[in-house]
């Protein structure tokens, strides 16, 4: 079992940020298209992060991050531009709670 090297809980994804980005993107250039370029920003930001093992089951890369720890890092950014689509994020993409970052 691999831990996310940022939230330390066990990573249950089998799909890399790149992988989990295309969904947002598709879905955040239909809705505002500007905004297509800060979640490109943000995930080519959180590969500071480096996994380890486990390969990507959609393109075999190497999986660097929790889901929860890529979407929360999303929702945040996307939060910062537009408060309304930060929502609309939030029931379409999250399962779980975000933290409200400070
Ligand atoms: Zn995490
Ligand atoms: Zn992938």
């Amino acid at each position: 079992m691999e831990i996310c090297p940022k939230c330390d809980s066990n990573m249950k994804n089998s799909v890399c940020i790149d992988c989990l980005k295309e969904e947002i993107v598709e879905w955040i250039g239909r809705e505002e298209k500007h905004l297509v370029e800060i979640v490109e920003d943000v995930t080519e930001d959180l590969k500071l992060y480096k996994g380890k093992h486990f390969g990507c089951v959609f393109c075999n890369k190497k999986i660097n991050l929790c889901e929860d720890c890529y979407k929360q890092e999303v929702y945040n950014t996307i939060r910062e531009a537009d408060s309304r689509l930060a929502e609309v994020f939030l029931s379409k993409f999250m399962k779980i709670t975000p933290m409200i970052m400070l």
